[in-house]
């Protein structure tokens, strides 16, 4: 079978590495390319944007894909979107692969917000020591916010902070899994007020949640966006037999 995968995410990259096991399938992995310097895939790579939803449609048919996975960010509304119209039209059954948000527990203080606009404003008029971490590309939603101390926490380098409109931002490059020591290390040196992150949902970035909620600091939590109505996985073990099995019921079939 050929399987696209759309990636830039672990979950894809966990699912690649499924799949590359299996000689019956052919699998190739798309990456949107904004990661400057991604991280080593275990099957062949495609880098860059396809064109919107007709190149996308027009790849599906001329490299004669059999399964279209969604395994993008939770955030990445757009591809999502173009992906469920490209498959439709061109006749590829579509599946997402997908951690759950977070919930918040006892003791988290948590303000959801539906986003960075939002997230912004929720700082409040008076200066505040805040840690972002939403991707460099969500950064220059703070610029109406400029009184705040921004902690800023990012994979790719985002260039100047004070270019983005961030006059008084400091800049950490890291690469996740962190683990909640070290944040919780993290926010009181640097004496943190308040966490902004996108509720992007699996471990390797909980550690951030778990330390606010032991430092008894406020969370500024984005939702994420809506997805299209697929077929939606959380566990690879239920889209491979997906994959096999086209009518498994999913978990957004069954109401999970
Ligand atoms: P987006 O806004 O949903 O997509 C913008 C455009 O980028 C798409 O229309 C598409 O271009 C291209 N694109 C996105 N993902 C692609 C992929 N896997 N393969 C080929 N082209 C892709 O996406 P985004 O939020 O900028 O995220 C870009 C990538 O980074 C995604 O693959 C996502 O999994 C990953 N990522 C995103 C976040 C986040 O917070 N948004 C966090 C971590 C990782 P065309 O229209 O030209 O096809």
């Amino acid at each position: 079978m050929r399987i696209l995968i759309l990636g830039g995410t672990g979950e894809a990259r966990a699912l690649a590495e499924r799949l590359a096991a299996d000689p019956r399938h052919a699998v190739m992995l798309s990456l949107a390319g904004r990661t400057r310097d991604p991280a080593p895939q275990p099957v062949p790579v495609r880098v860059g944007g396809f064109g919107g939803v007709d190149g996308l449609a027009a790849h599906l048919v001329a490299s004669g894909t059999d399964r279209l996975i969604d395994a993008t960010h939770p955030f990445a509304e757009q591809i999502s979107r173009h992906a469920a119209e490209a498959a439709r039209r061109a006749g590829v059954p579509l599946a997402v692969l997908s951690r759950p948000p977070w919930t918040a527990v006892p003791g988290d203080r948590w303000i959801e917000v539906p986003d960075l606009s939002a997230a912004a404003a929720a700082l409040g008029p008076d200066p505040c020591r805040v840690l972002v971490t939403v991707g460099r590309l969500g950064l220059a939603a703070f610029a109406v916010a400029p009184q705040h101390h921004y902690v800023v926490r990012s994979i790719d380098d985002p260039g100047d902070l004070a270019a983005l409109g961030l006059p008084d931002g400091r800049l950490i490059l890291h690469r996740p899994p962190f683990d909640v020591d070290a944040e919780a290390a993290l926010m009181a040196s640097a004496h943190i007020d308040v966490l902004v992150t996108k509720n992007s949902g699996g471990p390797s970035t909980y550690g951030k949640i778990a330390a606010a909620r032991r430092l008894g600091l406020p969370v500024v939590m984005v939702r994420p966006p809506q997805r299209p109505a697929v077929p939606t996985f959380h566990a690879i073990d239920a889209l491979i037999a997906w994959l096999e099995d086209g009518h498994v019921a999913s978990a957004a079939e069954r109401g999970v």
